[in-house]
């Protein structure tokens, strides 16, 4: 039995004619960016995150470039964020001519460690920017504390959190500013590359749309220098087919975390964490094992996909190694020595979870 990381035919072939049908739409009005699809997945994915306002822009990773640059992140800023993530989140800080400063990881959720941040803030830090890793909100009510004592901005990345929740809300609500990515493996994801920013501020909103339409407010007047970063409209014809289904393609993804977890549990692979503040929506299920390398080759060999989120976190990437040099963070450096990331998607079987659980527990 071959089993991937991600399974991204099921979803086409349930909703394959709706999509279809979309695009044919999109084909024959001729118009490709800026429309009625964009403009439609907009409001409803605000209504989704309970927010104002929802803006498409061109990916994840620009969605994190805008939304730093609408909140004012310039040259010599300091972010703080995590080093457990994808190189995206620290490359948006570094292109507006900020800091990335890391602060280590909790190592059961593998979120950004709250108790860690303020010892990190200085006069030159600007905003904090939690990811929320695999599906797993960070604990946002004390960052959101230390913002408002600060006076900092709040930005989440939540490439890995569509339809997550923190308390009473959904994951990129919280902050004021929240960053989707529409990668294709991402629990929203289209069928090419796009990204979201939510916000409840009119002015933050506004601020995004002049630059994702290249510094424009007025067609053909430029106020700012801005970019070319926008949602086309055969995109959200994708995203507006699945939105529909998203909670239901959520709970397939946690019923699946929790099999694995009981097959797990009392073994030597620890399985993930719920910090029980709100919902994880599992975009990866990873556990932490020593034997990580052998559990991953015995998977290779059976014809199971696995796989290493992240081998090496950000403040040792060679992008950033000067800037780190002689630092250490411990959590981190270990967990990304132990992780393991299994199979996930929405229609994964029981057959398929409990034939990688074999695997595992045979190699241990
Ligand atoms: C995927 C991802 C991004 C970037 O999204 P793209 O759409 O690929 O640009 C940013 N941050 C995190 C944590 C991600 O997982």
């Amino acid at each position: 039995m071959q089993i991937p990381m991600v399974d991204l035919k099921g979803q086409y072939e349930t909703l394959r004619q709706e999509i279809e049908a979309g695009f044919r739409t999109v084909l024959e009005t001729t118009h490709f960016i800026l429309g009625p699809q964009g403009k439609a997945l907009e409001e409803e994915v605000a209504a989704y995150c309970g927010v104002r306002h929802a803006i498409g822009v061109a990916s994840g990773t620009d969605a994190l470039h805008l939304a730093l640059r609408a909140a004012g992140i310039g040259e010599g800023d300091e972010v703080i964020t995590t080093p457990f993530t994808f190189i995206a989140t620290a490359e948006a800080i570094s292109y507006v001519g900020g800091r990335p400063v890391f602060v280590d990881i909790d190592p059961l959720t593998f979120n950004i460690d709250v108790e860690l941040i303020e010892a990190a803030i200085t006069d030159r830090t600007r905003a904090i920017l939690p990811v929320h890793l695999f599906g797993q909100p960070a604990d946002l009510a004390p960052i959101r504390e230390l913002c408002r004592k600060h006076g900092l901005r709040l930005i989440e990345d939540c490439a890995q959190s569509f339809g997550a929740e923190y308390g009473d809300r959904r994951s990129g609500a919280y902050g004021e500013l929240g960053c989707f990515s529409f990668f294709p493996s991402k629990n929203l994801g289209c069928y090419g590359d796009g990204g979201m920013i939510v916000t409840d501020d009119d002015r933050l909103a506004e601020e995004v749309r002049v630059y994702r339409n290249h510094g424009s407010r007025e067609r053909y007047h430029h106020s700012v220098i801005g970019y070319n970063s926008r949602l086309d409209e055969l995109q959200a014809v994708v995203l507006r087919a699945k939105l529909k289904h998203l909670d239901g393609y959520n709970e397939q993804r946690r019923r699946n975390a929790h099999r694995y977890t009981a097959r797990l549990q009392g073994t030597k692979v620890t399985p993930p964490a719920e910090d029980g503040k709100g919902l994880h929506v599992y975009h990866q299920y990873t556990v932490l094992s020593d034997a990580r390398d052998a559990i991953h080759q015995a998977l290779t060999a059976a014809g199971i996909a696995s796989a290493v989120y992240y081998p090496i976190p950000l403040h040792r990437q060679e992008v950033y190694r000067e800037l780190y040099a002689g630092v250490s963070m411990p959590v981190a450096e270990s967990v990304a020595k132990r992780v393991l990331s299994l199979p996930m998607f929405p229609e994964l079987t029981e057959a398929q979870i409990d034939r990688v659980c074999d695997v595992i527990l045979g190699a241990l």
